[in-house]
C-alpha cells in the first residue's frame, strides 16, 4: 500500500569499486541528513592482500531508498548498480578478469 517501492535488484561490482566513499556519503545523508560514512548502510570492505576495496550493503535497514538507491546513484564507477525488479534482492558478482581452470 506504500507509494514507494522497496523491491528491485542492487547489483554490486565488486572489481570496479574505486574506494571514493560516494556512495557512503550518499546513504549516510538520505538517511541521517548527514554526510558521515560511518552512518552509512553501505560499509567499505577493505581487503589488505589486494590493497583494493568493495562495497558491502547491510542488508536489513536498507530499504532501497524507496526504490531509488542513493547509493547506486551516487557510484559513477558502476560498482553499485540498480536494476528494477519484481523482487528484492542484493547480488554480489565479483566479476573482472578470472583464470578459467
Ligand atoms: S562503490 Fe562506488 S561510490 Fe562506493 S566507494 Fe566504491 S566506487 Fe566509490
Ligand atoms: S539503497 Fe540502501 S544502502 Fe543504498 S543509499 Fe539507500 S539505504 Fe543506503
Amino acid at each position: 500500500m506504500g507509494a514507494h517501492s522497496t523491491q528491485g535488484r542492487l547489483l554490486i561490482h565488486a572489481e570496479e569499486c574505486r574506494g571514493c566513499r560516494s556512495c557512503q556519503l550518499a546513504c549516510s545523508f538520505t538517511k541521517t541528513g548527514e554526510y558521515n560514512p560511518s552512518q552509512s548502510l553501505v560499509k567499505l570492505h577493505r581487503d589488505l592482500t589486494l590493497e583494493k576495496t568493495s562495497p558491502l550493503i547491510l542488508p536489513l535497514h536498507c530499504d532501497f531508498c524507496g526504490g531509488d538507491p542513493a547509493c547506486a546513484r551516487a557510484c559513477t564507477y558502476g560498482a553499485i548498480v540498480f536494476e528494477p525488479s519484481s523482487e528484492r534482492s542484493i547480488e554480489y558478482r565479483q566479476g573482472g578478469p578470472r583464470e578459467s581452470d
